[in-house]
């Protein structure tokens, strides 16, 4: 149906008016814009076998975030003069009905550079080509276009990050114009538009979670947070990672910003502008890799190495990565999605990682590496599974980068460095708070013994009411035989991977078990 000049703007991260090329694009000469977001039940509705509440593949905090922003999107058009068009089904499915019923030329989102997406997109852009819609997808999820990145490198990605930053240089773009208003909704047709449904439309009743994540989502918050970071240009000018505490739950030592990025409640070139910005007005501040701006380019690192290497969320099949024999053990892998180790600091991380879907990234640094190379040898892409599905930032390259990091199979190879379930955490937190709050069966064992509760006495315990095997679990592994174990392991992978040039074959592997 093509008669005037309407745009549809298809959302899906990018769940901001601020910094918004697509939607700028789309507004510009256009008589009419539809702006549209698909609900995909795979993603969104409740799955009652899951192992905790969510979907199959996200919990609930981060389905519970992405609502958020979306009723915070759709008001915010709605200032423009506009709304938040809501549909539900097969994305791909629904988007071509659209293209095909509504009045479009310029179907416009934003680049994505996700395998989903990529696959999604393809078959977009070959359907309004087909259909002669123009079709505008900019870059603006990154500070760079991974792409070209990859070019200047000769068409491999860089591996790593100082090379990346000489790739990369200085950004060079230019923040999109604010939109004052927004050309009126075109005739929808037959399509039944939603508003954007609650949890409870989606299925989800109120026993389903017993605290949502503290982080609520959409872009007034994330501005606002954004705000209240900067406002603290010293903190900001002398912010260095990873020197901040990974207990600190009440005032977080990192910004939480990581959700809105994800979603792009934040355009990541404005967060980039307005750190350059403070900069400017400070004597001295820090630098990459340690800076905020330098938290920025690690996930413009990842996101470049992902999108250049094949098969980045495999350990088979992918060149960069180091082929090692993890075990496939479900029962150490349910004790730690279960925050059932017996040992406290792993356990309240994974608590904290269930109750609100973040956790600081020293704190996720030592529960992937209790579960990998440090502790239990069970595969990184299990771990990587279940962060992916809890975390409400969740992020294909960036989940995928670090776990390859963590596990040494790629990225940093120091092996015999193994983060200690028991000291690391003690030494910013003493007391145990962080472990109190999270793990409450806890919250009265004498801070002797709170990161190892099973060496208190019968009476200690006893007195804080927890007896360990009964109350809370005792050890699934002692952490020194276990560490041992694995740097001897991962010793062993290394010279075969040496040896073979990479070449290990799943035969191989098996010798190694
Ligand atoms: P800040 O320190 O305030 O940094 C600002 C921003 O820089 C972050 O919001 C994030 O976008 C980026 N950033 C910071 N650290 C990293 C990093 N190491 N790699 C890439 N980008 C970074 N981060 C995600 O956003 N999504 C994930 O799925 C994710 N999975 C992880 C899995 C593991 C095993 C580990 C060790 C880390 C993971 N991280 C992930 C990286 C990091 O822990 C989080 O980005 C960070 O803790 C978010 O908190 P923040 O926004 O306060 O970070």
């Amino acid at each position: 149906m093509l008669s005037g000049s309407g745009s549809l703007m298809w959302f899906r991260k990018g769940l901001r008016v601020h910094d918004n090329p697509a939607l700028e694009y789309a507004s510009r000469g256009s008589t009419c814009v539809y702006p549209l977001f698909v609900i995909d039940p795979h993603y969104m509705e409740l799955d009652p076998n899951a192992y905790s509440p969510g979907s199959t593949r996200a919990g609930i905090n981060r389905i519970r975030f992405l609502l958020e922003s979306l009723a915070d999107l759709d008001s915010s058009l709605k200032k423009l003069g506009s709304r938040l068009l809501v549909l539900k089904g097969e994305p791909s499915e629904v988007l071509i009905r659209c293209l095909n019923e509504w009045d479009v030329r310029k179907l416009c989102f934003e680049y994505d550079t996700d395998p989903y997406y990529q696959a999604l997109d393809d078959k977009a852009k070959n359907y309004a080509s087909a259909a002669g819609i123009e079709v505008f997808s900019p870059v603006s999820h990154t500070i760079f276009d991974p792409a070209d990145i990859i070019e200047k490198n000769g068409g491999r990605p860089p591996l790593s990050y100082q090379s990346f930053l000489k790739l990369a240089g200085e950004p060079s773009f230019s923040l999109s114009v604010e939109l004052s208003w927004m050309p009126p909704i075109g005739d929808v047709g037959r399509c039944e538009i939603l508003q954007v449904p609650t949890l409870k439309e989606l299925g989800y009743v109120e026993k389903h979670q017993d605290e949502f994540t503290p982080f609520r989502g959409g872009e007034s918050e994330a501005l606002r947070r954004l705000r209240e970071s900067l406002s603290d240009k010293e903190w900001v000018a002398n912010f260095e990672k990873p020197k901040g505490d990974p207990s600190a739950y009440i005032k977080p030592a990192t910004t939480v910003l990581s959700p809105y990025l994800k979603f792009g409640c934040l355009s990541s070139r404005y967060f980039y502008q307005c750190l350059k910005d403070v900069y400017k007005n400070v004597k001295r501040h820090t630098s990459p890799p340690v800076s905020l701006v330098g938290q920025l380019l690690w996930r413009e690192f990842f996101y470049t190495v992902a999108f250049g290497t094949p098969n980045f969320d495999e350990m088979k099949g992918n060149k960069i990565c180091k082929q090692i024999p993890w075990n496939d053990d479900d029962k150490l892998l349910a004790a730690w999605r279960e925050a059932r180790t017996g040992y406290p600091w792993i356990d309240a991380i994974m608590v904290q990682l269930r109750k609100w879907g973040w956790m600081h990234h020293l704190a996720r640094h030592s529960v992937a590496c209790f579960l990998t190379r440090g502790d239990l040898f069970v595969h990184w892409e299990k771990g990587r599974d279940i962060f992916e599905r809890l975390l409400i930032d969740s992020d294909w390259a960036i989940n995928n980068g670090n776990w390859l990091w963590l596990s040494c199979s790629s990225f940093f190879y120091q092996y015999n460095r193994i983060y200690s379930p028991i000291s690391f955490g003690r030494k910013y937190d003493p007391n145990g708070n962080y472990i109190r709050h999270f793990l409450p069966i806890l919250k009265d064992m004498p801070k002797e013994y709170i990161y190892e509760p099973w060496t208190a006495p019968l009476s200690v315990q006893t007195k804080a009411k927890c007896i360990i095997g009964r109350d809370y679990p005792k050890p699934v592994v002692l952490h020194d035989t276990a560490s041992n174990e694995c740097r001897k392991k991962m010793g062993q992978a290394y010279a075969l991977n040496q040896r073979l040039n990479g070449r290990v074959s799943e035969e191989d592997l098996r010798k190694l078990r």
